[in-house]
């Protein structure tokens, strides 16, 4: 079989949940948007109940009637997008908790789901999603009346722990909200590690979980093997793929490999990015292609029968480095593409 497989450690994402958990007083959640950055929003929210995860936070409101179909009645079930048309059936009927972004959306939900629990979402400076200080201020009063279940705002530069915007944020979430007496949430992953300051009463954790950057003492969550499809030999001189972009300066075993940026291994990797045959590092000969990758396998004594992409050699933030973009990225790239194997429950 040429599939390759995505192996997902979920005791390594319940152990980065107790681990982030842990330097917190506050209840911690777990953001599982975009089907958990990938992996499989059912087995990890499952997993992560298990645990004792009682909150769960998704971007929109089908991916929150897919998540309580995964995890049953109780566990709270938060849309960052809150209440849009044509939401109020799947609100009521799978119990989501929309967390409203605006005066509109708050006069959708009231008069649509009238009694049924809301969060409300600020903006801090952002200017993504929420409320900002006007507007708050004006709608406040009707809102509360109303009992929202939380009132929560995002930070725009938690991995940066030195950068102004965090204490700037922390400031004006204060101000829009102390003294409320309702559970306050500000703090994902980057917002944990800024410390207590950050953390209110609920904590929303995402790629920490999922053992990315800016957690550094997360677990690898992830592993990824690509299975070799042929093998062959260059004479110098020979090229290998578009472009003739790698030419043998010697005599040149090549592996191709079952995978391309079609599978979410960007073209823009390439040059930096080594597959592992045990410890042996193997560097990407050419161009990723659409479904294939050729890689020099010259140092290695015999043909593998698979190459190892991700793991313990190179993680997900190195291919991030490698391409120029964020773990995020990669993961999200990557997750829905492949058999996935689950590790633990
Ligand atoms: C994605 C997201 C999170 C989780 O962020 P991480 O950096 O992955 O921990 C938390 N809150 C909001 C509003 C988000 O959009």
């Amino acid at each position: 079989m040429a599939t390759p497989i995505l192996n997902i450690g979920l005791d390594d994402i319940r152990a980065n949940w107790r681990a982030l958990a842990a330097m917190s007083d506050g209840e911690t959640g777990a953001v599982v948007k975009a089907d958990a950055y990938g992996l499989g929003a059912g087995k990890v929210a499952r997993a992560l109940a298990r645990e004792g995860a009682r909150k769960f936070f998704v971007a929109i409101a089908e991916e929150g009637a897919a998540l309580r179909q995964e995890l049953g009645p109780g566990p709270a079930i938060h849309v960052f997008s809150g209440h849009m048309p044509g939401d109020a059936d799947m609100i009521r009927d799978t119990e989501l908790v929309p967390m409203i972004n605006s005066i509109d959306q708050l006069i959708r939900h009231v008069e649509a789901l009238p009694g049924a629990p809301f969060g409300i979402q600020l903006d801090t400076g952002m200017n993504r999603l929420g409320m900002e200080p006007a507007e708050w201020g004006a709608v406040a009063e009707v809102a509360l009346e109303q009992r929202p279940v939380l009132v929560m705002s995002h930070l725009a530069c938690a991995d940066e722990p030195d950068h102004p915007m965090n204490a700037k944020q922390l400031r004006a979430f204060r101000e829009m909200t102390d003294g409320l007496g309702i559970p306050r949430s500000l703090a994902n992953t980057g917002g944990v590690l800024l410390g207590a300051d950050y953390h209110f009463e609920v904590s929303r954790p995402g790629i920490g979980l999922y053992g990315g950057l800016p957690f550094v003492d997360a677990r690898p969550v992830v592993s990824l093997d690509l299975p070799v499809i042929q093998c062959r030999t260059l004479a110098p001189s020979e090229t290998v793929g578009y472009g003739c972009d790698f030419a043998a300066v010697r005599e040149t075993r090549i592996a191709t490999v079952a995978a391309g940026y079609a599978d979410g291994i960007l073209r823009a990797m390439g040059p930096k990015t080594r597959l592992y045959a045990d410890d042996l590092a193997c560097p990407i000969a050419g161009r990723i292609s659409m479904d294939l990758i050729c890689v020099d396998i010259t140092g290695l004594d015999d043909d593998p029968t698979s190459l190892e992409l991700l793991g313990r050699h190179q993680s997900v933030d190195t291919l991030a480095d490698n391409a120029g973009t964020i773990g995020y990225e990669i993961l999200t790239s990557l997750g829905s593409r492949y058999r996935r194997r689950y590790r633990g429950q």
